[in-house]
């Protein structure tokens, strides 16, 4: 085994490796750009080598400066993580000519599956199942044509040097064929420097379900299974799970063994991913090879009991692996979401900032592989993916749990991150069901919202976070007054029985708490009834400090985490997807408040409204005159008093109901607007 390695990577990814060499016993090396001067993977290793600017090219894509990083200070190899040079054929053949060990396949296998078109022939010759297609490069718009006839529309126009989603485009009819190919050369070669385009068949409603791979120095190929990985946005994967709800064990030997084969026929070795689309009929094609280690390889780990970069460092030492396929076993099922600064609300664009507040959740079977702490620096230079949160269950309903309920306690400030919109799809009804699609967040969301309401205990127990919440604070001021305030201001009977109406949006919520006399727990906490509408909750608070973010319940017997943001008597709450604002009120605000949102509501509809019974006795506008807020339009003679009735808008008269001489009543429509 190794002495000491080179990280060539940052963030979570360098740390993650790092903490798998604390363990063998390895000494670890991690480079750093000038940004990254005082970042977490920084701290985490045991020497640290500075290589050059913020850009990435100056630093971690720059081979020179990693090589002789890792030549000074005296490692035997390199881990290239995820990203950047990690799929480089170059410099996989520079590291090794340097005399140092490339943590990672061969450097031709690299440049064979690193070219799609090539990965795809390769697969063909492998007999993989591929999508139908066309495997060589286009030469101009009429070749596309023909051969999108013969596939049939839609199709799918992707780069042979592609990744990340770059360069792909769909196309729906021949019509769109011209634009969408030079869209896709543009994109390529401004990405990759490269503009080939081939083409293949669109699959409808497809699931990305991949398989992870291990290939040892002496021959030895198997697979761990597969992850499904079809929530993505931008063709970019979010969340991440294994196994698939979607494949059956026989399924599943026939994928791993595909892409045993499309191995073997690579001469692949070390960790390595094959990529399928697998459509509504079961029937799966290859997509890619990725010859790295994956963002999403935990949640293998986890069901799996394995360490991969163990396995990687291992496999690249040369030892064999110290398993065969029959001992693989996986046990449960894990779920992971991708952390990012990003605003799902504005198509997902990255947040930039200074973490200032940062709390990972923790417990049992949750992990967080995490890059950044308080304080950290999210700039512009780098990925936006902060850390990953993974976890475990015995099945999928209890990983996924899991998952929501950590969610709701990682609290993240400083930059805007992507937790809630996460949140509400693990929470949302067909990712509870396992139907995945890659267009789930298309198909089910509009902008960051689900299309659908959310779960109706979700609301009530965020309704009753909130009454309990603003309750307790206002109990908390009126008991920090003077003693004889507190004596005047009590009434007896009503001490232990609290009615509050909340609102939220366009809901309403009738809530009222009853906290258990003299039911003080051990944990210095309250026990209390509570009734949201006509549902009953037991709810345990703890001793309740309301200037904290963050607020734990338990709710008949369970445990759940609400994050919170509070101004007097509003309380914004994250809790399993739902973020919304919730507005509370006492019994007497609420009538007041019913009365203004019917008038609001008599304003919003372009009218102007008869306040009290009386006599017109005067119209002081015509049909078709722009009027004023303010602007009085009618005279009432009403208790042998005139009074001016004011336009409620700016706007145009549409039509005028009434004339001098008419009696009208409270409510009747006197004149009606034109928006
Ligand atoms: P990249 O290397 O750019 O990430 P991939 O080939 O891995 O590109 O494809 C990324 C994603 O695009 C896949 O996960 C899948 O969701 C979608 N995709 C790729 N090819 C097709 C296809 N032929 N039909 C439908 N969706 C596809």
């Amino acid at each position: 085994m190794f002495d000491k390695i080179l990280i060539a990577n940052r963030s979570e990814i360098a740390v993650r490796i790092i903490k798998t060499c604390n363990r063998l016993d390895i000494g670890t090396v991690a480079v750093y750009s000038d940004e990254d001067r005082r970042s977490l993977h920084m701290q985490t290793a045991d020497e640290t080598v500075h290589i050059g600017g913020s850009n990435a090219q100056e630093s971690y894509l720059n081979v020179e400066k990693i090589i002789s990083a890792a030549l000074s200070t005296g490692c035997q190899a390199v881990h290239p993580g995820y990203g950047f040079l990690s799929e480089n054929a170059q410099f996989a053949k520079s590291v090794e000519s340097a005399g140092l060990t490339f943590i990672g396949p061969p450097a031709k296998a690299i440049a064979i599956l690193g070219d799609k078109i090539a990965g795809k022939k390769l697969a063909i010759q492998a007999g993989v199942p591929v999508i139908p297609g066309h495997t060589d490069v286009l030469k101009d718009e009429d070749e596309a044509l023909a051969v999108a006839n013969g596939i049939g529309y839609p199709v799918l126009l992707k780069p042979a040097a592609g990744g990340g989603g770059k360069g792909m485009r769909i196309v729906h009819d021949p019509a769109e064929m011209k634009a969408a190919l030079a869209a896709s050369r543009q994109e390529t070669l401004k990405a990759f420097g490269d503009s080939r385009i081939f083409i293949e068949r669109y699959i409808m409603q497809p699931r990305h379900v991949e398989i992870q791979i291990l290939a040892d120095t002496h021959g030895n190929v198997i697979h761990l299974g597969e992850r499904e990985c079809s929530i993505q946005r931008r063709y970019q994967k979010i969340i991440e799970e294994s196994p698939s709800p979607a494949v059956s064990e026989e399924l599943r030997q026939r994928m791993g063994q595909a892409a045993c084969d499309l191995a073997r026929k690579a001469d692949y070795v070390n960790a390595g991913t094959v990529e399928f689309i697998l459509d509504a009929q079961d029937d799966f094609y290859f997509i890619e090879m990725n010859t790295r280690l994956q963002v999403e390889h935990p949640v293998t780990e986890m069901v799996t009991g394995l360490d991969l970069v163990e396995l990687q460092l291992r496999i690249a030492a040369g030892e064999q692996l110290p398993f065969n396929q029959d001992n693989v076993v996986c046990n449960g099922w894990a779920i992971e979401a991708r952390v990012c600064a990003e605003d799902p609300a504005l198509n997902f664009m990255p947040s930039t900032g200074m973490l200032t507040r940062y709390t990972e959740p923790r417990g049992h079977s949750i992990r967080v592989d995490s890059g950044v702490r308080i304080g950290s620096k999210v700039g512009v230079y780098y990925d936006s993916m902060l850390a990953k949160i993974i976890c475990h269950g015995k099945d999928r309903e209890d990983a996924r749990t899991r998952l929501a309920g950590a969610l709701n306690g990682y609290h993240i400030e400083g930059v805007v991150s992507n937790i809630d919109f996460t949140n509400s799809i693990l929470c949302h009804p067909e990712f509870i069901k396992g139907k995945l699609t890659t267009n789930f967040i298309d198909q089910h969301f509009d902008n960051d919202r689900p299309k659908i309401p959310p779960d109706r205990k979700n609301m009530d127990l965020a309704a009753l976070t909130a009454s309990i919440i603003h309750h307790v604070r206002t109990v908390v001021i009126r008991n920090s007054l003077s003693p004889m305030v507190s004596r005047i201001g009590r009434k007896k009977a009503d001490v232990n029985k609290h009615q509050y109406t909340i609102r939220s949006e366009n809901e309403v919520f009738d809530v009222s708490l009853e906290s258990t006399a003299g039911a003080r727990l051990t944990t210095g906490g309250r026990l209390w009834t509570v009734h949201v509408g006509s549902n009953k909750y037991a709810v345990e608070t703890p001793q309740l400090e309301f200037y904290r973010r963050r607020l734990r319940l338990t709710v008949d017997g369970r445990i759940y985490r609400f994050r919170l943001k509070f101004e007097h008597s509003f309380i914004f709450i994250a809790f399993s997807g739902i973020t919304r604002l919730f507005e509370v009120y006492s019994p007497k605000e609420w009538k007041l408040m019913e009365y203004m949102l019917a008038r609001t509501k008599q304003l919003a509809n372009n009218v102007l409204i008869c306040p009290m019974p009386g006599l017109v006795v005067g119209v002081l506008a015509k049909k078709g005159e722009r009027v004023f807020r303010g602007q009085p339009l009618v005279i009432l003679e009403s208790m042998k008093m005139e009074s001016d009735v004011a336009s409620p808008v700016d706007g145009i008269i549409d039509e005028i109901r009434v004339n001098a001489g008419q009696a009208v009543e409270n409510g009747d429509v006197l004149i009606s607007f034109k928006p």
